[in-house]
């Protein structure tokens, strides 16, 4: 990349709300990851706001939001509860798989190293190390990055050529950025890639990286690393 991570870090300055961020949500309200978990798993392969529709319905549901309370609920009703969040199959059993793991507590997985947190996580059928390293830098502060398809787009744009997601975590987890600025950091990216970098048409004119962008320097003219085809960026 032209500009190194420090820098990218630095020049974006929007963090977004925590509203639009389903695990900085439910991390804030429970200071607790196993909720942090279950929305983050809900959070999969949809919107922050689907997601935040079925957390808010097993919330009104649930009197806690603990493993216990969510093994009690029959799985064709809570189902019906994840419904606006879809994949209704495997977000359910995933919930289901959590709930048992940590039905007799969580003291054992809270004084588990990083590494083996992950470990853990990751073993759980339907979380993979995006739901893991959400959760895990989120709430335990761990020196991992999650990420999702704006961060992606955003991270091959800038490089011009495509990163996949171990290709991106050993870019930013080789820099200096502290646990809490990766934080931000991942917050950031996503809140460009929703508002500026997008998908179809970026707003490169108002990106506070473009003399940083391989794809803003192409002149919009070459193919658009993130998408694999040829692409307008203005
Ligand atoms: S300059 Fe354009 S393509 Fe490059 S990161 Fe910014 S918005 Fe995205």
């Amino acid at each position: 990349m032209k500009c190194g991570v420090r820098e990218v870090f630095k020049r974006l300055t929007e963090i977004g709300k925590k509203e639009a961020f389903i695990a900085w949500l439910a991390c804030d309200t429970y200071q607790d990851f196993f909720p942090t978990l279950i929305a983050t798993v809900l959070s999969q392969n949809t919107s922050d706001k689907a997601a935040l529709k079925a957390f808010s319905n097993l919330v009104s549901r649930l009197d806690s939001l603990t493993p216990s309370a969510l093994l009690r609920v029959p799985i064709d009703e809570l189902k019906e509860l994840i419904r606006p969040s879809g994949l209704l199959n495997s977000k359910a059993n995933a919930i289901i798989e959590s709930a048992k793991l940590f039905e007799d507590g969580t003291d054992w997985f809270v004084s588990m190293s990083c590494e083996d947190k992950r470990r853990t996580l990751i073993g759980i059928k339907g979380i993979g190390e995006k739901t893991a390293d959400v959760v895990l830098l989120t709430c335990f502060g761990c020196r991992v990055f999650p990420s999702d398809t704006h961060i992606k787009r955003i991270f091959s744009r800038l490089s011009g050529r495509k990163m996949t997601y171990d290709t991106i975590s050993q870019a930013v987890l080789d820099s200096d950025l502290s646990a809490d600025e990766l934080l931000m950091f991942h917050r950031k990216l996503i809140t460009l890639g929703r508002a500026v970098c997008s998908s179809r048409n970026p707003k490169c004119s108002v990106c506070p990286l473009t003399d940083c962008c391989e794809y803003y320097a192409s002149g919009s003219q070459g193919v658009d690393p993130s998408r694999g085809r040829r692409s307008q960026a203005d």
